[in-house]
């Protein structure tokens, strides 16, 4: 049992609904602190702006009511302050000579105390408490020159300040509370098939790879985790099915000879014999032995080409000669049974390949049609240049291969009925007899060359095997 320790984060603990709804908050909480930051401001901004446009127009308001008296000045029309359009009740009219004396004074009392201006402009007072807010401006009419000062108190406004910040300080962390528990809620269901997920995953084991999720949500992104998982178990438990049956196979095509091997020994060994008959029993042993270790060689080569572990050293071949020599290797096979032997190969064609694998792929090829075509038969190999690849043609006039054995050819120890009772191979290659593995090695090595093999057969008149390469 492999255990994976994970390297954790102190922040993956987490649970990642919480760290999710944690983040949404704090996000939340920096957007809400600076809209309400910038309400308060801009509220400020405007009632501080008004306040002073009032002033400023009931000062204009109150210097075109000034007259000259004399040397002093004085409020003329008094009445038209009084005016409603004018009024406000929260404003002070204060009159002052050039010198600061107060010489009059209208609206209501305040605790501000009239003071001589500096400047035309306006002044905030912080008193007893209370805030006012003081403009001032020069009145300057015939000779005499004095002030007129209008103040309003700012409390209001601080009030209204107040009460908004107050109701702010309730309002974004009882906000940020709800959006807390919604974010959470959403959170934990959107992320629930995860947790299905995870539970079924850890109900899976080697042994029962049956199980699936069978998400029936929306195909979004966790329907396509989901899918993919289950796509992901499909291939995983095709591959362990293979993988079982490889194996299962292999120690049955092993135990066949061994068996052999033990049951001739137990023979000789019976009772005693003539030396000739021990040579005999051993000469016997020893074909059965070469199977074994033909089969071993083939089940190790497999397995490295499926462990990938045969990085393949790809070199140009000129086409001709390299199939004019493997030809030559199994000529005298062919001779043996009288077969005719063709091969057509045009000039200058060339392929990119690993030549050792590519020799034991028309060794095996070519070896198969030999021995399975019956005497005084043809046997051919054509190669042609077909849609940018290089198209070679094994055929023979053998005993064919009937339609429905044709899907499983390329299968590891797929062998055709028939042919259970298996003889020996002709060719040294694999001459251990067939244990159905020579076309999926052969299937393999045009894949690991990301060609393509396909077979057409018909029984009784001759098979031919198409193998298509990269030129
Ligand atoms: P084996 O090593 O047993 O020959 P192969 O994988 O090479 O295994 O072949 C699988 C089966 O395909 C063989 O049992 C044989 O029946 C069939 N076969 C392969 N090549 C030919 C051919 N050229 N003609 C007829 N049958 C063939």
């Amino acid at each position: 049992m492999v255990k994976t320790i994970f390297h954790t984060h102190p922040s993956s603990q987490i649970p990642l609904r919480w760290r999710l709804t944690i983040w949404y908050l704090l996000t939340l909480g920096a957007i809400l602190l600076l809209f309400a930051a910038f309400l308060y401001w801009q509220l400020q901004r405007n009632l501080y702006a008004q306040v002073d446009t009032t002033l400023q127009l009931a000062a204009s308001q109150a210097f075109i009511n000034v007259d000259a008296d004399g040397d002093t000045i004085a409020f003329q029309n008094v009445d038209n302050l009084s005016d409603p359009q004018y009024q406000n009740e929260e404003l002070t009219y204060y009159l002052l000579s050039s010198d600061g004396v107060l010489l009059e004074q209208l609206g209501q009392d305040t605790a501000v105390s009239p003071q001589l201006p500096q400047q035309t402009g306006y002044v905030t007072l912080a008193i007893d408490g209370d805030t006012w807010r003081v403009y001032s401006q020069l009145v300057t009419v015939n000779n005499a020159t004095g002030w007129v000062q209008v103040v309003q108190n700012l409390d209001p406004i601080v009030e209204t300040l107040e009460r908004l910040l107050t109701q702010m300080t309730i309002g974004v962390p009882l906000a940020l509370a709800l959006a807390g528990i919604g974010g959470l809620l959403l959170a934990s269901s959107a992320l629930r098939p995860i947790v299905r997920i995870t539970q079924t995953a850890q109900s899976i084991t080697g042994s029962d790879l049956n199980r699936r999720i069978h998400y029936q949500g929306p195909t979004d992104e966790l329907g396509r985790l989901a899918q993919t998982f289950d796509d992901m178990l499909d291939r995983l438990q095709a591959a362990f099915e293979r993988e079982r049956r490889f194996t299962g196979d292999a120690a049955h095509e092993l135990r066949t000879p061994l068996a052999a091997l033990k049951g001739r020994i137990g023979v000789t060994l019976s009772k005693p014999r003539p030396l000739v008959e021990y040579t005999d029993t051993l000469h016997e042993m020893e074909g059965q032995v070469d199977r074994l270790i033909h089969l071993s060689n083939d089940l190790l080569f497999m397995a490295r080409l499926d462990q990938r572990q045969m990085p393949l050293r790809l070199e140009p071949i000129a086409l001709p000669d390299f199939l004019a020599a493997v030809v030559d290797q199994v000529s005298p096979l062919a001779e043996a049974k009288q077969l005719e032997l063709y091969e057509h190969v045009p000039d200058h064609l060339f392929i990119n390949g690993d030549i050792d694998l590519l020799i034991r792929l028309f060794l095996n090829l070519l070896d198969n049609a030999i021995k399975y075509t019956p005497e005084g038969g043809q046997v051919s190999i054509a190669a042609q240049m077909e849609n940018q690849q290089v198209r070679i043609a094994i055929s023979d006039t053998g005993t064919g291969i009937s339609k429905e054995h044709l899907p499983h050819l390329f299968e590891r120890f797929y062998r055709v009925e028939e042919d259970r009772t298996r003889s020996g191979k002709t060719n040294g290659q694999s001459g251990a007899g067939g244990a159905g593995l020579g076309l999926a090695i052969a299937y393999e090595i045009v894949r690991a060359h990301k060609g393509n093999m396909t077979v057409e057969s018909q029984p009784n008149q001759g098979t031919t095997f198409i193998v298509q390469l990269p030129a």
